[in-house]
């Protein structure tokens, strides 16, 4: 499909010369795939590029171009700035300044708040990932995409709709992916890194949280909470901790899945799932957060304990039904 904003947003890469990419605080994969993925492709046109992030996560150094990535210089300006896998200022962190400084501002982004921050918005709510995506809009206005990128964009969308398992993963997203491995992506060396190199000790880590989770409103709701203690006990970084919020919800009867991680004395962030209907953006919308129905979050402003107290009145506080599926009525 062509999205109405694509035109434009070619003819502003092609009028551009220096172009900046970036995404939002604690990159995941679709966050560097995108960044990435676009870039690689963009310097195969011959323009110069800064795939910019301060955060360089080491489970995500398999992604092809991960040793190209630099840390924001503020000195620099550029011509055009590309916002991918966000859709709000404040996430951007340290890149904002720029995107203030840029002449021309573009976004990328799936999620389903867009705060409009940049000239030209592609926010696409139904698809599977911000690579999902930059990879349509690529093939569509007859973009090269090297190699690299298609394997860069392919772990994006891997990542991001969790192995093809979410149902955003759909017949456009599957094809998306079968046109990228006709570009070379290479999945094997995805799903080697992604899913196929897990270290015993992250394993040991999750069947710890497993344990020690808490269960409400008839197991339909499971709570847990990681420490920078689990972190150092399992030597283990918060990134790498992250995968077991899908641990959490993959249990059976669990709807709702809520991880408490703590990430200052007095800051938790808060990652949400649910697993078939139970919308978790308005959760995580309510505490200052947002992102998917399925796949939220927010930052709370409490030490990791209290944290856990907030959010497990605030799911003892809904009313069973709203918890239950109407078929299972
Ligand atoms: P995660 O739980 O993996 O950190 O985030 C799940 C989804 O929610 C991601 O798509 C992410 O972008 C979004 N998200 C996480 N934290 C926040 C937040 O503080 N604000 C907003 N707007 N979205 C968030
Ligand atoms: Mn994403």
């Amino acid at each position: 499909m062509t999205h109405p904003t694509w035109p434009r947003i070619t003819r502003a890469i092609h009028e551009a010369e220096t172009i900046a990419i970036s995404g939002h605080v604690n990159p995941d994969g679709d966050c560097l795939g995108s960044i990435l993925g676009l870039g690689l492709s963009l310097e195969a046109l011959g323009k110069t590029v800064d795939m910019v992030h301060n955060e360089t996560p080491r489970h995500l150094s398999y992604i092809p171009g991960f040793d190209r990535l630099v840390p924001v210089n503020k000195d620099k300006t550029y011509d055009l700035f590309i916002m991918v896998d966000l859709g709000d200022r404040e996430r951007l962190k340290d890149s904002a300044v720029l995107l203030d400084q840029a002449k021309t501002s573009l976004n990328f982004d799936h999620h389903q708040v867009n705060e409009g921050v940049c000239d030209l918005i592609c926010q696409i709510k139904e698809a599977s990932s911000t690579c999902e995506i930059i990879a349509d809009f690529l093939i569509d206005q007859g973009f090269d995409l090297p190699k690299e990128a298609a394997t860069a964009l392919f772990a994006g969308i891997t990542t991001d709709s969790n192995r093809f398992l979410y149902d955003t993963a759909g017949a456009r997203c599957l094809r998306l992916a079968a046109d990228l491995m006709d570009r070379g992506a290479d999945p094997a060396w995805v799903y080697l890194h992604e899913y196929q190199s897990v270290q015993p000790r992250l394993f040991a880590f999750k069947g710890a949280v497993v344990e020690r989770a808490t269960f409400l409103q008839e197991g339909k709701v499971v709570l847990a909470t990681v420490t920078q203690e689990d972190l150092k006990h399992y030597n283990i970084t918060m990134g790498e901790a992250e995968g077991v919020v899908d641990v959490l919800r993959n249990l059976e009867g669990v709807e709702v899945a809520c991880l408490l991680k703590e990430t200052g004395k007095e800051e938790t962030k808060l990652s949400l799932r649910s697993k078939r209907f139970f919308s978790v953006e308005s959760v995580a919308r309510a505490f200052g957060g947002g992102g998917h129905i399925k796949a939220a979050g927010a930052t709370l402003d409490l030490p990791k304990d209290k944290a856990l107290e907030t959010m497990t009145q605030y799911f003892e506080d809904l009313d069973l039904q709203a918890l239950t599926m109407s078929e299972e009525e």
